[in-house]
């Protein structure tokens, strides 16, 4: 079945979830990817979750989400790290449907503005 979201209508609604779970594989890509140790990469691009041991992405400020990875270009709202993001960035939403858009879709038909933003994420 085709997929019934489109990324590119989507100011990355996805990236503001704020518990987005990095694996030690994760980190070593990460690491990989931007040229620095494994400790840098963990320190810098993650910080402590909710549970026991469990990284987390980092966020930065976004005007339309309060927060959102920081890897997200505010500009153009597309990841900067494509080919090193995350294994679950990779696999989400995982079937045809994204529920974020889903949710994004319902409130720009209900404001009958197709570039309707979200502040709510
Ligand atoms: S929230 Fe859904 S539609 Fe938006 S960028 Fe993420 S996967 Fe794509
Ligand atoms: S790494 Fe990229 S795809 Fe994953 S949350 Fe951050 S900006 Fe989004």
């Amino acid at each position: 079945m085709a997929n019934q979201f489109n990324c590119l209508k989507c100011p990355a609604y996805c990236c503001s979830y704020t518990r987005i779970i990095v694996t030690p594989g994760d980190i070593r890509r990460l690491a990989k990817y931007h040229g620095v140790s494994e400790e840098t990469a963990r320190t810098r691009y993650t910080k402590k979750g909710y549970e026991k041991n469990e990284r987390i992405l980092r966020h930065k400020q976004d005007e339309h989400f309060t927060t959102i990875c920081q890897f997200v270009d505010s500009e153009t709202r597309r990841c900067t790290i494509y080919a090193g993001r995350p294994k679950i960035c990779r696999e989400f939403p995982g079937t045809h449907r994204c529920g974020y858009y889903d949710f994004l879709s319902f409130e720009r038909r209900t404001q009958e503005d197709p570039d309707y933003i979200s502040t709510t994420g």
